[in-house]
């Protein structure tokens, strides 16, 4: 018995050394194959736009393609649920965001997963100022006219988001709660479809990232009020902010950020986060998020370790507002 137990010991010891090797040979030659990147929003949205410009370079620098699937509903908590249980081998990843990976939160108290307990942080890519915009035809000219008119009419208009605990639905619900009005929500797959609605004139008004609303307010095919961050952005220089409109109460940036399944092998994830720095120090993925209006995390903010104390300050930082909010 005794004999069988300890062949039985050092055979599991065996195994599991065994399994630990070759978990470690895995982790140095991936990837080996392609990497599945979960976009929890409808495509040509603001994530799936920052998700294919960096990954697009991620896949020259990794040697293998990075196929974008979009899994859309609940506000994006369906699919960050799906990224959550999937395998944590490196070969399925998420691009999270302020909304999957904070605000959710309060928002979904039966949340099948928990942003800090059930991901590897992997890197930033990108912050996304919050505009206030509106269909082009909509009556109020600036954000006092828009003030007082939702205001007046906060029976009739409506605002366009991408589902509850989105960006677009926390920032629009932080927005109305500094106005004291509830219009009524539209809510869409993605700010992506919800954008077409503006520019069809199907809905009135929305808080975007500026990511989404860059070619569509220059294009003239909708109006901006506002961008609720301290400064204009240079892509949108005409553009007043909150504080200069006449309402510094409502300030909201959000970002976007690439998460792995809890327990990814930290080579693998070391290695996904060098893809990523590579991928923000190229001048081509440069310029095209800085022609959409992105903030570009410096060299401090790309570190897993970085993301993962910016979702632990922004669940913090969230909480208490939404709860208020609600
Ligand atoms: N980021 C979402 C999208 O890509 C929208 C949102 O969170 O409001 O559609």
């Amino acid at each position: 018995m005794k004999w069988y137990g300890r062949s039985l010991a050092s055979g599991c010891l065996a195994v599991l050394a065994g399994i630990a090797i070759s978990a470690q040979a895995q982790a140095q030659t991936y990837p080996t194959r392609s990497i599945t990147m979960i976009v929890p929003f409808a495509a040509g949205g603001p994530t799936d736009v920052i998700a294919r410009i960096v990954t697009a370079h991620m896949a020259q620098t990794l040697g293998q393609a990075i196929i974008i699937e979009n899994v859309v509903g609940a506000g994006g908590t369906t699919a960050t649920t799906r990224a959550a249980k999937a395998a944590n081998d490196g070969y399925t990843l998420i691009t999270g965001h302020m909304g999957t990976h904070a605000a959710s939160v309060p928002l979904y108290p039966k949340l099948a997963y928990h942003p800090e307990k059930d991901f590897e942080p992997v890197g930033l890519l990108a912050g996304t100022p919050i505009l206030i915009l509106a269909r082009k035809d909509f009556p109020p000219k600036d954000l006092k006219e828009f003030i007082a008119y939702v205001k007046a009419n906060e029976s009739k208009v409506n605002a366009a988001h991408a589902g509850v605990g989105s960006v677009s639905n926390v920032s629009c619900e932080l927005l109305n709660s500094v106005l004291g009005v509830k219009p009524i929500g539209v809510p869409f797959n993605g700010t992506g479809p919800a954008m077409n609605a503006l520019i069809a004139g199907q809905v009135d008004y929305m808080c975007d990232q500026i990511v989404n609303a860059v070619p569509q307010i220059n294009g003239g095919t909708i109006k901006a009020y506002a961008i609720a961050t301290p400064e204009r952005n240079p892509s949108l220089p005409n553009v007043p902010t909150t504080a200069e409109a006449g309402l510094p109460a409502f300030q909201a940036q959000a970002w976007n950020a690439i998460f792995a399944p809890k327990g990814t092998p930290p080579e693998v994830v070391a290695k996904l986060n060098e893809a990523v720095v590579k991928a923000l120090d190229d001048e081509g993925v440069r310029k095209r998020l800085l022609d959409l209006g992105s903030v570009i995390p410096g060299k401090a903010e790309r570190t897993p370790a970085s993301l993962g104390t910016l979702v632990k300050n922004e669940i913090a930082k969230w909480t208490p507002v939404l709860k208020a909010v609600n």
